[in-house]
């Protein structure tokens, strides 16, 4: 059996891989790359293996660097079913549906000046039609349920801790009487999120591939992280500026509105006005809401004790109209606004910006990765100015990252997850990390659990 890496190799984004099983192929993720506009420009290459030759695909979970190129397969002639656990279709039915409505958009604004160029006309991404196509292949599951896919590989989903319906999982292929146990990590949460589960611990494996996104770098403990998050909100509420949290629509918006509710029963949240700007974002809540088979022991407990949502914050409102997201503009108290999309590469964060970015009482917190090459690094990375929409804008907000909300498990978490795997010495593949990360994650996994692990190179095919 052969495994071919065609997707967030030596980057975040874009993971693909396919698992070649006798004379039938199975690709694992569909992802987007997103980010940088050469990373963005990946998107639009032809698939490195033929749709049409993949019998299923199994997904982790509903992010758009795990899900989104799925209607560009279907539409390029795969057939099979697409497999997920019941939380990632849901999520994935809004996600490929907004994906599709921004690539038509921005086509559509590219063709304007196209046209004025005398230029020819360039197609979108994908349409929404297309991604009507891909969510009927999609097939749901439960976790720990044992899946039979094809005559040679049978999957389970197991919790990854990441977001919502998220999931590793647990393949077992078998190629002429060789059985091989690989393990696909997905991404894999950070302990001790708002709501969802911690992620679980896998079982033994010949073949993983771990993900490496914070494989240099450690979060802070969630003490320390809550009260970094109550300083801003503190500091900004007296100066009487704004907060604004650019926020992955899936996950982190949620893991947000967790922790300003925490302090609001704490009674140290300030009396912001809170919005949370984003219509998939205020669509991905109610999914959470509508899951509680997802939830974690603790949230479970808090909402039988308190009869309430977890996700209550005061003064909170779901703008989903554009004429809302507008007036957030014309208020004149300190507001909090929660928007996306996360890395600031589109969206109505992007209005928002450019509104507090120039005025120095303003704060900006991070709260989740920021991919290179997108206005999220750059405003990470300290610039002094950037570009919004073609305006220059200064930089005079105070800017933040809190790492200790991040979605990902951080170094320490990577190794103490893959931990009940090390005495079996796996063949270990470090993949979705940018180079540095990658590599410092690779060392790290041989000091630690003395394997040697391969850093693929994209594209690069192994036999197992
Ligand atoms: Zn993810």
């Amino acid at each position: 059996m052969r495994l071919e890496f065609h997707g967030a190799i030596q980057t975040v984004t874009g993971s693909a891989y396919v698992l070649q099983i006798g004379a039938e192929r199975f690709l694992f993720d569909c992802g987007m790359y997103q980010g940088a506009s050469w990373l963005e420009k990946r998107n639009f290459l032809p698939f490195y293996f033929d749709p049409r030759q993949i019998k299923d695909v199994i997904v982790t979970h509903a992010h758009i660097d795990h899900i989104g190129l799925l209607p560009k397969l279907v539409r390029e002639g795969f057939a099979g079913k697409i497999h997920a656990t019941s939380a990632t279709v849901d999520l994935a039915r809004i996600l490929l549906l907004d994906a599709a409505h921004i690539a038509e958009a921005d086509t559509e604004r590219r063709n304007r000046k196209f046209g004025r160029a005398g230029r020819p006309q360039e197609q979108p991404l994908y349409t929404a039609a297309d991604a009507e196509k891909a969510l009927e292949h999609l097939v749901a599951h439960r976790y720990h349920e044992e899946v039979p896919i094809g005559d040679g590989l049978r999957v389970v989903f197991r919790d990854a801790g990441h977001i919502l319906g998220s999931a590793f999982i647990q393949a077992t292929a078998t190629e002429n009487g060789n059985t091989r146990r690989i393990l696909f990590s997905g991404d894999i949460g950070n302990r001790d999120q708002a709501i969802i589960k911690d992620p679980e611990a896998p079982e033994p494996a010949d073949v993983l591939l771990i993900e490496s996104t914070y494989g240099d770098r450690l979060h802070k403990p969630r003490p320390d992280t809550m009260k970094e998050l109550h300083d801003i909100l503190a500091q900004a509420y007296r100066d009487g500026g704004n907060v604004v949290i650019p926020a992955f629509a899936v996950g982190r918006t949620q893991e947000i509105l967790y922790r300003l509710r925490e302090l609001a029963d704490e009674g140290r949240l300030p009396a912001f006005r809170v919005f949370v700007d984003s219509p998939l974002a205020i669509s991905a809540t109610r999914i959470v809401q509508d899951n509680p088979d997802c939830y974690d022991d603790e949230t479970i407990y808090e909402i039988s004790a308190s009869g309430r949502d977890p996700l209550a914050v005061p003064n909170l409102r779901f703008t989903r109209q554009t004429i809302e997201s507008q007036e957030i503009n014309n208020v004149k108290e300190p507001c909090l606004i929660i928007s996306a999309s996360g890395m600031c590469n589109a969206g109505r964060i992007l209005h928002h910006l450019k509104h507090n970015l120039w005025r120095r009482e303003n704060h900006i917190v991070f709260v989740g990765y920021q991919g290179e090459g997108t206005l999220g690094r750059l405003l990470v990375d300290g610039a002094p100015r950037v570009k919004i929409m073609g305006e220059e804008v200064a930089v005079a907000a105070h800017i933040h990252t809190i790492g200790g909300f991040s979605a990902h498990a951080d170094r320490d978490g990577l190794l103490e997850w893959m931990q009940p795997l090390a005495a079996g010495k796996p063949r270990t593949f470090i993949v979705h990390g940018e180079e540095k990360s990658a590599a410092a994650f690779a060392g790290e996994v041989n000091r630690r659990y003395g394997i040697r692990p391969v850093l693929p190179l994209w594209h690069e095919k192994v036999l197992l």
